[in-house]
């Protein structure tokens, strides 16, 4: 008899509502600023997002609703499984006990349907006619033109350049199901062309082609243009939350305790937060759990970037967030987790590691292949290069676990297969691939940019 590897949910026993933190941080978020220093009100946002969305990113209420027309999308490929990882626990010789949940299970791949889904879902019920959105690594795109070719919306796609030129096949994908794919900086936007001018060869980076993105929604003044971003708002990691609550359910069914690591590598945060944030809701009432998110080593947003105020794209087109940030007009190596090169983390995410309920730790690219590989070989999955920053995290634990000799059950999020992103592996074989520390003065000029702009209050009750 095979050994139980998956735990599965019946359809009936999907989570019905998304989870918000932000009921429940212990110190509040600090509100989003416009460019005079005023906090942002609903109204202004509206140019670029429907009312329901922008309602969803300032309610404090714990539990919202997700409405029928989402759930029977989200239902084509969930709930997704959460697996044991007997043969990587056997490899590594650990007494731990390694789960993680596979969000590579979704058609394009990643978790980042999930609020692709519900954000396409609500534009179309507010009458808006086309999604413009930037992409890192393509799987935003893919995501967002999966969505819209679910709910019956255009989709536009700014893909930073050194991703469109690595992984021509994401833009394959977005044609496949009905969008519009440019690499960013492009020449259609004037964010893009006062770019090009003054840099012709830039790798591009997230900043700019969000930037691109907005500048596109807000010029359609009829209004049935909006943007979508795939990441970094509330909003977004409240529709991630149905991955930990899956997944709790999931632990209770494999007869686990509270788990006591949880583990997800993070570039806006929204595949970390959608795993972690419902058991922050327990650490916050009490558990021990030591929950760490994973960014490469050469964008070191978490752990070396100061807790500010920041733009969230290249120009200025997004109000001021209170995050963790290496500076806006930082352009990150171009490293293949290009999911994870972005200059900011989620506001949410920020706040709990100033409170310390969240972890931080950042690792190196080659780690992260050689964690990808062995876990390849013993799992089986390919994972994404973004992902490979989770698995090697949960091999860091699960060998603390066998030097301590405990029985630390470890979870991490699989946020995505790898298979549109093997040039990064065959690079990897080819040894061409090696670990870049960013230089302190590096970070110190870009961090300069944030010297203008307000501090938000450090707050924490310093109880974690
Ligand atoms: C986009 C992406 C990430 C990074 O984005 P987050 O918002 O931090 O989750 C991580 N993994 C995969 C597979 C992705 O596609």
């Amino acid at each position: 008899m095979a050994r139980s590897m998956q735990i599965l949910l019946e359809p009936s026993e999907f989570p019905k509502q998304w989870y918000n933190l932000n009921a429940d941080l212990p110190s509040p978020l600090q509100p989003p600023l416009g460019p005079d220093g005023n906090p942002v009100s609903p109204e202004m946002l509206t140019p670029i997002f429907p009312m329901s969305l922008i309602e969803q990113e300032v309610s404090k209420e714990r539990w919202i609703d997700i409405p029928e027309g989402i759930l029977d999308i989200l239902a084509t490929y969930r709930p997704s499984p959460l697996h044991r990882a007997f043969a990587l626990e056997e490899y590594l010789g650990t007494p731990a006990k390694i789960y993680y949940k596979n969000e590579s299970v979704s058609p394009p791949g990643s978790h980042k349907p999930n609020t692709a889904i519900a954000q396409a879902w609500y534009n179309k019920q507010a009458g808006v006619k086309k999604l413009t959105t930037e992409t890192g690594a393509g799987q935003w795109g893919s995501a967002l033109a999966f969505a819209c070719a679910h709910v019956g919306l255009e989709c536009k796609v700014y893909m930073v350049r050194i991703s469109y030129d690595q992984k021509p096949f994401r833009k394959v994908m977005m044609q496949t199901w009905g969008a519009e794919c440019v690499a960013s900086p492009s020449m259609e936007t004037k964010t893009g062309r006062d770019v090009l001018e003054r840099y012709p060869d830039t790798p591009g980076s997230l900043g700019i082609a969000i930037s691109e993105a907005v500048e596109t929604a807000v010029a359609d003044t009829t209004g049935s243009t909006k943007y979508s971003l795939g990441s970094v708002l509330n909003h977004v990691m409240m529709h991630q939350t149905i991955i930990g609550l899956e997944t709790k359910k999931q632990l209770k069914k494999a007869g686990e305790r509270m788990p006591d690591v949880i583990i997800g590598c993070a570039g806006g945060g929204s595949n970390f937060a959608g795993l972690a944030f419902p058991f922050v809701y327990d650490k916050i009432h009490g558990a021990s759990i030591d929950i760490i998110p994973v960014e490469p080593a050469s964008c070191p947003t978490m752990t070396k970037g100061p807790y500010s105020y920041d733009l969230g794209d290249f120009s200025g087109m997004t109000p001021l967030l209170p995050m963790h940030t290496l500076g806006h007009t930082f352009v990150p190596p171009p490293i293949h987790a290009g999911g994870l090169r972005y200059h900011g983390i989620a506001p949410l995410i920020s706040q709990a590691i100033v409170e310390g309920l969240v972890n931080p730790r950042s690792i190196h690219q080659l780690e992260c292949y050689s964690a990808a590989v062995t876990f390849a070989r013993t799992e089986g999955i390919i994972v994404a290069p973004e992902t490979s920053h989770a698995v090697a995290a949960a091999i860091q634990e699960a060998n603390k676990a066998k030097e301590a000799g405990k029985e630390t059950v470890i979870v991490f999020n699989l946020s995505g297969h790898g298979l549109m992103d093997l040039k990064g592996y065959e690079a990897y074989f080819g040894g061409e691939l090696a670990d870049y520390e960013l230089p302190q003065s590096e970070i110190d000029a870009t961090l300069q940019t944030l010297e203008g702009y307000p501090k938000p209050e450090v707050r924490r009750t310093g109880k974690w």
